[in-house]
């Protein structure tokens, strides 16, 4: 017997993702399944088929394996038993069902074993929301109590979606897959099926509170613990956080957006921070001690006398804490800007206009006449 294409044995394209072939193998493993087919050899040899091409596919190495050698790179080591089919199942449906039959896949697959929620089955969606922090939040860590809604168990049914433990069937809509296909030109595009919300489940009787979903919108809190040294634009992930899935199916992750508000008195590059610090310009020149601000309160910066404008002083370790390695921190730059005094009295412009004289300027006594002469200079009469 010619060994069949894994590809084809499923359905897919070569290029398919390992989502579509585990969703394809499910499929067509509900389809053929010796439970649905009894005393079918041909359903059986089938299900078999799919197996070995599922076992092979779904692991990275041996799918690359077969695509640069096909069968022949399985032949020396494959044994005549060839693959187990109830290994496959385990990895698929989560395990649970024993070796004792093919019984158990059904309620694994719904989630009907009992104890825990299937690790299959159509997972709830992942959310997103934004946290807002402070400037010190971000350098110190903080825990966060964000209020959200989100999709979850309905207490009615316990997630099962039935109303009175009625009995679920596949979904005649979409096979159980829990997506149809509609072509529109030349594009297949897959969505939700519609008749079961993604579940694969057609429900007998349906559960009143949650219209069969076993879950319902509600609204939840969780405490996030966002770690020192966070960056503007973060995103953290809280697994199973998310909506739940329909019918016991898997939750969906929470994304949680870190925003940075911006600080007034700091900037913030990588781990290092900037502050200008406004001096006044006897101080620059004359040289003394001023406090300026850090996120661990003040600290005393010398000025050396002649400080230029834009002169920047580095004090190190008052930056922000490393997101890696917390007990680093990067530097605090303090850069100097020179405050030109405004409405000067009288007393102290007469000093300046000494100061002035004795370095040999000009005489700038007089406010008009330096008006005067700039006049002059753009009149040209100079
Ligand atoms: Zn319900
Ligand atoms: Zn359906």
């Amino acid at each position: 017997m010619p060994d069949k294409d894994f590809y084809q044995v499923l359905g897919v394209n070569r290029d398919a993702s390992d989502s579509e072939i585990k969703k394809a193998y499910r499929k067509l493993a509900i389809q053929f399944h010796p439970d649905k087919n009894p005393g079918n050899k041909e359903a059986e040899e089938k299900f078999k088929e799919i197996s070995a091409a599922f076992d092979i596919l779904k692991d990275p190495e041996k799918r690359s394996k077969y695509d640069q050698f096909g069968h022949d790179a399985f032949r020396g080591g494959h044994s005549s038993g060839g693959v187990d089919p109830f290994d496959l199942f385990k990895d698929v449906f989560g395990g649970g069902g024993g070796r004792g039959g093919f019984g158990s896949i059904f309620e694994d697959f719904f989630g009907g074993g009992g104890g825990g929620r299937a690790s299959e089955g159509v997972s709830g969606n992942d959310l997103r929301v934004t946290v807002s922090i402070s400037l010190e939040q971000s350098a110190s860590g903080v825990e966060k109590e964000i209020k959200y809604s989100r999709h979850l168990e309905c207490s009615e049914c316990e997630g099962s979606g039935s109303a009175d433990g009625s009995s679920k069937t596949m979904c005649p809509t979409c096979g159980g897959v829990g997506q149809v296909a509609s072509n529109q030109g030349f594009i297949s595009i897959r969505r939700t099926c519609p008749t079961c919300n993604g579940s694969g489940v057609k429900i007998e009787n349906p559960c009143n509170s949650c219209s069969g979903q076993g879950r319902k919108k509600s609204s939840d809190s969780v405490k996030v613990k966002i770690p020192a040294g966070i960056h503007d634009g973060s995103r953290l992930c809280s697994r199973n956080r998310g909506d739940a899935g329909p019918q016991k199916g898997p939750f969906g992750d929470l994304y949680v957006d870190v925003q940075v508000k911006a600080h007034d008195l700091f900037e913030r590059d990588e781990d290092d921070l900037f502050h200008e610090l406004f001096i006044p310009f006897t101080l620059s020149t004359l040289g003394g001690t001023v406090e300026t601000p850090t996120l661990d309160g003040k600290v005393t910066l010398k000025i050396p006398p002649g400080t230029p404008c834009n002169k920047t002083f580095r004090i190190r370790d008052k930056g922000m804490p490393n997101l890696r390695s917390p007990s680093h921190r990067g530097d605090l730059y303090v850069k100097i800007v020179i405050e030109v005094p405004k409405n000067l009295n009288k007393e102290q412009r007469q000093k300046l206009v000494d100061y002035g004289l004795s370095c040999g300027e000009e005489d700038l006594s007089s406010e008009s006449g330096i008006l005067d002469k700039a006049k002059r200079f753009f009149d040209g009469d100079n």
